[in-house]
């Protein structure tokens, strides 16, 4: 399927995410500096250490009432394992996104963010997996023990990955394979997966960065229309994304990770953003009147600024001032299930 035409009639790789170099970079903005940026907040920390946060201690998981094996023809079965890390059965498929049960969000064992609260379901819990989709190579999203594992437990599943990000993986085990560039599509069975445009970048050394791509993913069937917005800062496409893959029956997007605001806007969404890209994801098609948001992203690693509560907090005062009915707002507790029939 052809892309859809850029803003001002351009072929894609002029206002292209695809930099010259090979690497990639996000079309709306200039890069900013994100390098000196880090060593101003890392120094911004060791002068001014973040006040004890003792907010994740409210946070239990509770039991999962996945669908086994599958979820009936009419059903969107949710659960939030924990962060950004979902199982998602779209009727007869099951899909894992961003699959992360590692203790750290690290390269290292003993060093790195560590998990708040423990995953929602142990991994061996898992129904057949039949698709896996990475949104990224950050290490809150993709964790090589959790990806070799998956790979001998689920050894048919398929994956698809963004682009170039399908040597890793592989290296990791994984047989079937699949990459995709922002606004290809692919099918498996009647299920479709197109890959979305996301605000972010890619790191999982010094020296790689924004060679892998970054993405969010929208994947429909008979049962549903189901969006995930990867990790992202604001950006103009979520309207295009919402017209050509929408309307979506449930979007899960990030409410977490956004403080300092001077440096994580560029890269990721706070509450208010999130609620607005949201409501920009339905503004061709309408709004559903059942149309769920699902907060993701949060609770799990403490990677930035803000209290580790704070994400739910903020999200649902913003969804009630623009007057969203409040049980479409999914905030889910670790290992909770959600859902949705049609
Ligand atoms: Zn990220
Ligand atoms: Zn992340």
């Amino acid at each position: 399927m052809s892309p859809p035409e850029q803003p001002d009639g351009a072929p894609r790789g002029s206002l292209s995410h695809h930099a010259p170099n090979g690497a990639f970079r996000n079309p709306w903005s200039l890069d900013e500096a994100r390098f000196t940026g880090l060593l101003k907040w890392r120094w911004n920390r060791l002068r001014h250490p973040l006040p004890r946060d003792d907010g994740a201690r409210t946070l239990r998981p509770v039991p999962s009432s996945v669908r086994s094996p599958h979820a009936a023809a009419t059903e969107i079965a949710i659960t939030w394992v924990g962060h950004s890390t979902l199982l998602v059965q779209l009727g007869s498929i099951n899909l894992l996104i961003d699959p992360v049960w590692s203790e750290r969000a690290s390269p290292w064992r003993s060093l790195g963010p560590r998990r708040l609260v423990p995953p929602g379901m142990s991994i061996s819990e898992l129904p057949p997996i039949d698709l896996v989709l990475l949104s990224h190579n950050h290490y809150d999203h993709l964790d090589a023990w959790t990806v070799r594992t998956l790979a001998t437990m689920h050894p048919e599943a398929r994956w698809i990955v963004p682009l170039r990000l399908a040597r890793l993986v592989r290296s990791f085990g994984v047989r079937h394979l699949g990459e995709l560039d922002w606004w290809d599509e692919m099918a498996m069975g009647d299920t479709r997966v197109g890959c979305t445009p996301a605000r972010h970048f890619s790191a999982r050394t010094p020296f790689d960065r924004n060679r892998t791509l970054w993405c969010g993913f929208a994947v429909a069937n008979a049962a549903g229309r189901f969006f995930y917005a990867g990790d992202t800062g604001m950006h103009p496409e979520f309207a295009r994304i919402g017209e050509r893959f929408g309307p979506f029956d449930v979007s899960a997007i990030p409410i977490g990770a956004y403080e300092p605001r001077w440096f994580m806007h560029p890269v990721h969404l706070n509450p208010d953003e999130a609620v607005s890209a949201f409501r920009a994801l339905h503004s061709y098609h309408g709004l559903p009147r059942d149309a769920a948001m699902l907060g993701v992203h949060w609770g799990t690693f403490r990677l930035t600024d803000e209290p580790v509560l704070d994400p739910p907090l903020v999200t649902r005062d913003t969804w009630a001032r623009v007057r969203l009915p409040a049980e479409n707002l999914w905030i889910l507790a670790h290992g909770e299930t959600r859902v949705m029939r049609r």
